[in-house]
This record gives C-alpha cells, sequence and structure tokens, in this order.
C-alpha cells in the first residue's frame, strides 16, 4: 500500500523513452528491453572485445552485452546507472544480461566475479559502483560470488586527468592486488559498464598476471562505438564488428 503511494506520488521513468513504468516492470520499460542494442558476443569468440586482449597471458574469454552508440536511447540508461544516482538500471540490465546468457557457455568454468573497482573517492562521491551493481543482476541468475576485497584501484581517474600524457603513459599500475590467496587458482570474471579502448581493463588483467594459476575474462555492458561506422554495425552478422571500434 505503503510503495503503491509512493510510486504515484515520484513515479519511476524508464531512462530509455521517459514513459512512467508500470509496477511490474523492472527500471526499463518492456518496449526497450526490446529494443536494447544486443551484440552476439555470447557466440562469437571473434568479437571486439575478446580480439582486444586475446594477447594476454590468462586470458579466456570476452564480451559485451549492448553496443554503445552516441545518440542512440540506450546511452541514457548508462547515464542513469552512472551518473544519475540510479544503480537499480546496472541491476536491472545485468539481470537482463545474465538471463539472455545463461545457457551460451560464456559462464562455463568461472569461480567468481571481480566488478571493476571504483577509487575510493570516486566511489565516496557517486555512492555505489555501478559494475557491482551490474555484477549483482548476472549473479541473480549465474550464481557466481562476487568479491570485492581482492582487486583495488589506486588511482583515480581524476588524478590522471592533471598528468601530462607521458605521466599517464607511465603510469602502468593503477590497481593492487589484496588478499591474494581467495583468488589463487580461480578464474575471474572481470565485469565492467561502459569499454572504450580497453586499457583500464587491461590494466586489471596486468594487475592479476602475477597471481599463480589465476585466468581472466571479461564481461562488459556496453561497448563504445566509433559513431563514424555506427550506422554499418546494425546487422552484426552481416559486418566483422571489429571495424569502428576504439581499439
Ligand atoms: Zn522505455
Amino acid at each position: 500500500m505503503f510503495s503503491s503511494l509512493w510510486h504515484l506520488i515520484n513515479p519511476r521513468l524508464c531512462p530509455m523513452c521517459g514513459r512512467v513504468l508500470y509496477m511490474d516492470e523492472d527500471e526499463i520499460c518492456g518496449f526497450c528491453v526490446s529494443k536494447l542494442p544486443l551484440t552476439e558476443h555470447a557466440l562469437r569468440r571473434d568479437n571486439s572485445v575478446e580480439l582486444t586482449f586475446a594477447d594476454e597471458n590468462k586470458f579466456v574469454r570476452g564480451g559485451a552485452f549492448c553496443y554503445y552508440r552516441h545518440g542512440e536511447p540506450f546511452t541514457e540508461a548508462v547515464h542513469a546507472m552512472k551518473y544519475g544516482s540510479r544503480p537499480e538500471v546496472g541491476l536491472a540490465l545485468g539481470r537482463i544480461a545474465g538471463h539472455k546468457w545463461k545457457d551460451s557457455g560464456f559462464f562455463d568454468d568461472m569461480d567468481m566475479i571481480i566488478p571493476l573497482p571504483l577509487h575510493r573517492k570516486r566511489l565516496h562521491d557517486r555512492g555505489y559502483n555501478q559494475s557491482e551493481w551490474i555484477a549483482r543482476g548476472l549473479c541473480e541468475t549465474i550464481g557466481l560470488p562476487i568479491v570485492t576485497d581482492c582487486l583495488i584501484r589506486t588511482v583515480n581517474n581524476a588524478q590522471q586527468a592533471f598528468m601530462s600524457h607521458e605521466e599517464r603513459r607511465q603510469l602502468s599500475q593503477i590497481f593492487e592486488v589484496h588478499n591474494e590467496s581467495a583468488i589463487r587458482g580461480k578464474h575471474i570474471l572481470l565485469v565492467d559498464d561502459v569499454m572504450t579502448t580497453g586499457s583500464t581493463l587491461r590494466r586489471a588483467i596486468h594487475a592479476l598476471h602475477p597471481i599463480r594459476r589465476c585466468t581472466v575474462s571479461v564481461f562488459v555492458l556496453a561497448r563504445a562505438v566509433n559513431k563514424k561506422y555506427a550506422a554499418d554495425l546494425k546487422d552484426e552478422i552481416l559486418h566483422d564488428d571489429r571495424v569502428g571500434f576504439w581499439v
């Protein structure tokens, strides 16, 4: 009763189309869920995420759930999740991804999820780590434990912004591994929200390199697509999705 009244006074809106959500809709309306710009990455080993990290030791597999193209409604959902104090949108998208990918084999043999950590200052300012909410949504279906105390981000993006290009290039370590024994010998799924060049994820993979018998896979919610080529990527079956990405 209280919940119904609350929703009447403060209706939840779909971040993609702006429509008021029905009580049984999970943060994104049914129409927009049916229009999500899905990739085929769960089934394609030659997808652009996997190819980005294929040369890394200990890397197993990777994929993105959706394409992120500037100007499309899906970007509004990502913005609401990251900057609009609506982490529940990440949870909902993680649930959808887990449901759609659970039988694909993508999650086979994985032991745990590590959401890509934020620097503690960023976490304090935002109040939540959106990648952790995506991971929670995934886990409702795939059931892996989420580990947040083993990979720690030691450098803030804001700090990097004040550095020269050369300083940034030299800054190879922005993550540290703590509690190493908990991840030794494990197959870890790194979960991130949006991937453009993949440089941050690569640094996370590098941080895990020294851990004995540890292997790494990558799941990203959204893969940013270069605007110039976006129109060519409507049908991934016909177009090689390596074309047009920032890699
Ligand atoms: Zn909608």
